[in-house]
């Protein structure tokens, strides 16, 4: 099997497309050559020098991270410094680097997602929206005998998604007219005449973030050798992407049961918990890694919110509001994510060795 490294790169992004991330994020490549053939890979949470002394072990040549290996610009590559020591060795071994972070924090089934399942939270919806995952008109002339061939091929590269509902499209027939010059080879009419030609007019929605795709799918299956479309910019947000997520549970339970619940389903040494441990809990809102900086956005029905990174004075402006809190850390509210990631490349690639590299609790408590 020969997978290059931009296969590997292409296929994550079609499940969390690059530019769902937010605009000061680091997320792709970062070290190594898109074209190589990747031999096996290991897929981490965070890029430490553990993973590359494993990788080495392992004769991985890719690594594939949550969190970005390269964040801050570098200003020099001097070996004197631990982080530009381990990119050099990364080079010099020839293991590339790779990274889906807050695209991969956003999308269905990504890091909220993962957390939201290990959970069992049910009826799961989008905590919040996110502003820059805008979504586009695109518009489209087609012969009647291609339509459906059209429309699910569009549809099946992510266009035309309304909440449940897939392949959502519109169509109204008309007539397309076109003089095909000399060189030209039309697919009907005439070369050197204007022909008529009954068309239907198609319209669907498309997420920003996946046009690249849905055209590339969409010229591949039209059959007209130019195709003509128009995409227009709209106000309406892509509602199947989300930070973080809202469910409820089973049944509810008190604070420190739940607690109690999230250390065990997340098969964590302990959590914090900031509450009164009696309450009653149904309302949850989940969000990967460092959420503390949402609790004032947390909406009034949530009874508990788990997520990582909280400081005491957002945990103290949370009580206020009636919010309780369950830290239960960043990698320990993201790593359910490496082994999803792992299987996603596995059922992609198969007969590519893929690893999981299962990291060590970053803390240590000392009761
Ligand atoms: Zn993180």
């Amino acid at each position: 099997m020969n997978v290059r490294i931009n296969d590997i790169c292409e296929a994550i992004e079609q499940w969390a497309p690059r530019g769902l991330a937010y605009e000061w994020d680091k997320p792709g490549l970062s070290i190594g050559e898109p074209g190589a053939a990747v031999r096996k890979i290991l897929v981490c949470l965070t890029v430490t020098r553990e993973v590359y002394q494993t990788a080495r072990k392992a004769q991985a040549n890719l690594v594939v991270s949550h969190h970005p290996f390269i964040f801050e610009p570098l200003k020099n590559l001097r070996s004197d410094d631990p982080h530009t020591r381990l990119c050099l060795d990364f080079v010099h071994a020839g293991i590339a680097c790779y990274a889906a972070h807050t695209n991969l924090d956003v999308v269905p089934d990504g890091v909220s997602g993962v957390l939201a399942n290990a959970l069992e939270l049910l009826n799961p919806k989008p905590l919040f929206t996110v502003n820059h995952a805008a979504m586009l008109k695109l518009v489209t002339f087609v012969p009647e005998s291609h339509l459906a061939y059209v429309r699910d091929a569009v549809s099946e590269a992510g266009a035309g998604i309304i909440g449940e509902y897939t392949h959502c499209s519109f169509s109204t027939p008309g007539v397309g007219t076109f003089k095909p010059s000399s060189k030209a080879n039309p697919f009907s009419g005439q070369k050197g005449a204007v022909n008529e030609e009954p068309e239907r007019r198609f319209e669907t929605l498309v997420p920003k973030a996946r046009l690249a795709q849905v055209l590339k799918a969409l010229i591949s299956a039209h059959p007209y050798e130019e195709v003509a479309y128009d995409l227009a910019p709209l106000e309406n947000r892509d509602t199947t992407v989300s930070l973080g997520i809202k469910g409820t549970l089973k049944a509810p339970m008190r604070l420190s049961a739940f607690a109690h619940m999230v250390k065990t389903a997340l098969r964590l040494n302990h959590v914090r918990m900031a509450g009164t441990p009696k309450r009653q809990v149904r309302t949850v809102a989940v969000l990967g890694g460092a959420g503390g900086s949402e609790v004032s956005r947390i909406p009034g029905d949530v009874d508990v919110y788990v997520t990582g990174d909280v400081k005491y004075h957002e945990a103290q402006a949370a009580l206020l509001r009636g919010l309780a809190i369950i830290d239960a850390g960043h990698a320990g509210t993201e790593k359910g994510i490496v082994p999803v990631m792992a299987s996603f490349l596995r059922s992609r690639f198969r007969g590519l060795p893929v690893a999981a590299y299962n990291e060590a609790e970053c803390f240590t408590v000392i009761d």
